[in-house]
């Protein structure tokens, strides 16, 4: 098996001079008068495990179909490996794809599974054999090469279906939703187990998945989509600390928003007037391009705000109101609070201690403050 080709430390798309492996375009799909796919470019490096992130029907497995080859690309250039693939025929494109439903043979061995392309391929029986037993020990499944599908587990069947679409040893692949049949605990699971395997193997990797936390999860980047366009392309904690427009904000975990207006607009800090929706003004501590006047809108998550029985300093970042409900998750807490402006908004704790019997309770009156570099402004 070959070594890893992306340190943990380097990225090389923070690097002007790396060379992308996959390079998508201005690519288009229509039919008909559907745009699946809206002028997305994408470049992608080799040894990423890249996540496509999207709610249903924004577009990712369309494009995921037409880097495979099996779907003709309406406008634009797909580029793999510095070739065209314009006149590149699916088969002999240095990719493969894994599908959602597995698509196992029921009546052929997993040994036989794993082999079927490569028999296909007129490899040697020694090799063949050689390279089945080195996949099985890849997904760990060494005993269970003469089981049926159906004497398997969801979770094992997913791994066959991994060992299966890496037989051919492409340099790209391609999993749509490959989680989606398994339960909660067993994707979690599986999802660390696609990560090792990816880095084991060094191939390069695009994930299709609705899942946030999976995307976040799994992946050295994520390229947000909605409605056939990316909305945002960044590294996981980019994307959830720095999105970029309301959308991507509200689609990465959960997050509070109130709209405001420019009141002051300075190199190193804005103003903003937020006393319709949270009821104080919203000081941040850097500059942000804008004009005063301006309306946008500001982003925070609810485990970046805290609570307090007692107002604290300052005359901003400080909302009011009133407790209704408060979710206890085990390792947090989830408090919906009704502001006194009327909005709602969720703030979260992480739980310390096993019981706190001075803890803020629900039907309490609370001060919900934040630092001033706690959120993002979004200006779309
Ligand atoms: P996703 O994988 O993100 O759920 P898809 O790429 O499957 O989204 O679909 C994107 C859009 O393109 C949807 O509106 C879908 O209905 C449409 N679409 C996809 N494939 C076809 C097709 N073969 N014919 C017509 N419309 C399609
Ligand atoms: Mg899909």
């Amino acid at each position: 098996m070959k070594k890893p080709q992306i340190a943990a430390d380097t990225r090389p798309w923070r690097d002007p001079d790396a060379v992308p492996f996959v390079r998508i375009r201005n690519v288009t799909k229509t039919f008909g008068d559907v745009y699946a796919v809206d002028d997305v470019s994408l470049d992608i490096y080799k040894g990423e495990l890249f996540c496509l992130l999207g709610g249903s029907g924004s577009g990712k497995s369309t494009l995921l179909r037409m880097l495979a080859g099996f779907e003709t690309i309406t406008k634009g250039t797909i580029e793999i490996d510095g070739q065209d693939m314009a006149q590149v025929p699916s088969y002999q494109r240095p990719v493969n794809m894994m599908f959602q439903s597995y698509a196992l043979f029921p009546h052929m061995t997993v040994e036989a599974n794993i082999a079927y392309g490569l028999k296909r391929e007129g490899l040697p029986k020694g090799e063949i054999a050689e390279r089945v037993a080195e996949l099985l020990k890849l997904v760990r499944l060494e005993s269970f090469g003469r089981r049926k599908p159906h004497q398997l587990s969801g979770g094992q069947r997913q791994r066959v279906a991994l060992a299966r679409s890496l037989a051919r040893r492409p340099k790209l692949l391609l999993l749509d939703e490959p989680l989606g049949a398994l339960d909660k605990k067993l994707r979690e699971d599986t999802q660390y187990e696609l990560v090792k395997i990816q880095e084991q193997l060094g191939v390069t990797f695009i994930v299709v998945t609705h899942d946030q936390e999976e995307a976040m999860t799994l992946s050295t980047r994520i390229g947000v989509m909605n409605d056939g366009k990316i909305a945002q392309i960044g590294e996981p904690q980019e994307i959830y600390e720095f999105p970029n427009s309301r959308f991507v904000a509200g689609f990465v975990g959960s997050v509070n928003i109130f709209e405001g207006v420019v009141t002051e607009d300075e190199d190193d800090h804005i103003r903003i007037d937020a006393s319709a929706e949270a009821g104080c003004d919203i000081y941040v501590s850097h500059g942000v391009d804008c004009a005063p006047e301006q309306i946008l809108w500001y982003a925070i998550r609810p485990e970046k705000m805290v609570l307090s029985r007692e107002r604290p300093e300052g005359d901003a970042n400080i909302v009011h109101g009133l407790v209704q409900d408060v979710a206890y998750l085990g390792d947090m807490s989830v408090f919906r609070i009704l502001l006194d402006s009327g909005k709602r908004i969720h703030v979260s704790q992480t739980n310390v201690s096993r019981y706190d019997p001075e803890g803020i309770s629900w039907d309490e009156k609370v001060y919900i403050s934040w630092e001033a570099d706690a959120g993002a402004v979004l200006t779309s």
